[in-house]
């Protein structure tokens, strides 16, 4: 099944329920929490937080989503994409638990004749939060689930809250179970690569205080109103109907790929393990990167300009590494465009900004490759002159710092010259150079909508771990 295929029975199936259908958000919303939407609740925040009436009793949408927590999960697991598309329904005070968990079952396992997804229930398997006895209830006695594929988690998996006094709510997770050459038996608890996490439900009816339910602390009260908020990922769903083998393999993105392939030569399924890698950290950054800059951001320094710039940055590194020496942006883009534009025309009809705005950045960092080559052409000859086959950390830092050369590329090359690199003198120089940075963002003044807090976040955190948006997110994950 196409993915716009299960896009459109997921909006089918809420309408016919009577839910308003409401288009997705933009990834750049006016919420100092996010860097860029994470989950398809953000933009129905207010009506959540009772800050607005909501127009309507019940909703769905297909919303664009980005976590940057993810990035270094792609293409290493089979399901974390950077962009991807968060399917929800939403109700605000009308059904709740039962109706939220009849729906969600009536989609996946209902026939692909009547506009299900045709899912194997005995393949099912869910989890919910350690003392929510009445969502157990509701899978076992409603809908028939066998009591040994109903998993309790704790808070830290299966509860939902801001992070701070306001709404809250214990979860409940739908998982398909792959089959045994995925893994070990034993659910989700035992196993999530196995288990494929496609959709959780959210059910808001705790006010939590201070301390946080997350972590074993009591809810102060429950919510005069009670809601449903849930996400179903696209991708994964796509994943499964379509029989290949992860997020990056669907028909949204693996065209991608394809194009990689006629552009390396390299083959990406028979290719080494290496390779395979690249192949998914390209076809899914350059996905991300079109939707943001189509959302209207530019690459630079800080905030999401430096995340758009990093994702832009690994798809040209990553290409170069697959042997590609031409520029690949406009060209991937254009795949990108290809694919995804009957979903998002924006793409089609921006096409030549968006276009412009990856040609540039290339260009940069192409620049930029240029001249770090140089210098590290030249501390390949002083390094082997030396009488020694590893390059020194102070010469990777000056790559890193002066030309903006990522430590994976100095690696990679270094290992074509037959050197290795002093990777401990090189993490050791990086240290000194976040702790001098921490201490200039602790003697600067922070200001509420100042985005650099975004940018003294990444500085404190090695770059390789990207820790300050997952943070930043983990506080405000919503589903
Ligand atoms: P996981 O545990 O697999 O990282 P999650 O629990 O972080 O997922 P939720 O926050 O519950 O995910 O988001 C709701 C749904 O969105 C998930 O059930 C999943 O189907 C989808 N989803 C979440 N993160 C991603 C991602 N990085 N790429 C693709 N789909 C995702
Ligand atoms: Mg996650
Ligand atoms: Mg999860
Ligand atoms: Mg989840």
């Amino acid at each position: 099944m196409q993915t716009h295929e299960i896009r459109r029975r997921f909006l089918a199936h809420f309408e016919n329920a009577g839910h308003t259908p409401v288009p997705s958000a933009s990834l750049i919303l006016d919420d100092p929490t996010l860097l860029f939407v994470n989950a398809g609740m953000v933009q129905f925040k207010p009506y959540f937080l009772g800050e607005a009436p909501p127009p309507y009793a019940t909703a769905t949408s297909i919303q664009k989503c980005v976590r940057t927590g993810d990035i270094e999960n792609v293409g290493h697991t089979t399901r974390h994409n950077t962009f991807f598309q968060m399917a929800g329904n939403f109700s605000f005070g009308d059904y709740f638990k039962e109706g939220a968990i009849r729906h969600a079952w009536a989609l996946i396992t209902g026939s692909q004749d009547d506009g299900g997804f045709g899912f194997d229930p005995e393949r099912i398997w869910v989890t919910v939060y350690e003392n929510d006895d009445e969502a157990e209830r509701i899978w076992h006695e409603v809908i028939g689930m066998p009591a040994e594929r109903i998993q309790r988690r704790d808070g830290r998996d299966n509860y939902w809250d801001m992070g701070i006094p306001g709404p809250g709510g214990p979860c409940s997770e739908i998982y398909y179970d792959r089959g045994p050459e995925y893994g070990v038996e034993g659910g989700p608890v035992a196993d999530e690569d196995r288990y494929l996490e496609i959709w959780n439900l959210v059910f808001m009816q705790d006010v939590r205080g201070d301390q946080s339910p997350k972590y074993g602390a009591a809810p102060i009260g429950e919510l005069p109103q009670k809601n449903i908020d849930t996400g179903m990922g696209i991708e994964r769903v796509a994943f499964l109907l379509q029989g290949v083998d992860n997020v990056y393999e669907t028909d949204l993105v693996r065209p991608v790929i394809d194009r990689v392939q006629e552009l390396s030569g390299r083959s990406y399924d028979d290719g080494s393990a290496e390779d395979g890698v690249r192949f998914r950290v390209i076809a899914d950054h350059v996905r991300t990167g079109a939707m943001i800059i189509g959302d209207g951001v530019v690459p630079g320094n800080e905030g999401r300009g430096y995340v758009l710039r990093r994702l832009l940055r690994r798809v040209v590194r990553n290409a170069r590494l697959l042997g590609i020496t031409e520029p690949v942006l406009v060209d991937l883009v254009g795949v990108v465009r290809d694919a995804m534009g009957p979903s998002y025309p924006e793409l089609v009809t921006d096409f030549p900004r968006i276009a412009a705005v990856a040609a540039a950045e290339e260009e940069a960092f192409l620049a930029t490759l240029a001249t770090g080559s140089r210098l590290f052409e030249s501390a390949v000859s002083e390094t082997r002159a030396g009488g020694s086959t590893q390059l020194s950390g102070e010469n990777a830092f000056l790559l890193h710092d002066t030309y903006g050369f990522p430590i994976d590329l100095t690696l990679e090359m270094a290992a074509e010259a037959g050197l290795d690199v002093d990777e401990g003198a090189f993490q050791s120089l990086m240290g000194q150079q976040r702790a001098r940075a921490k201490a200039d963002a602790a003697s600067r003044k922070q200001g509420a909508a100042d985005h650099s807090v975004y940018r003294r976040l990444l500085e404190e955190h090695p770059p390789g771990e990207f820790l300050g948006y997952t943070d930043l997110q983990a506080a405000t994950r919503i589903v």
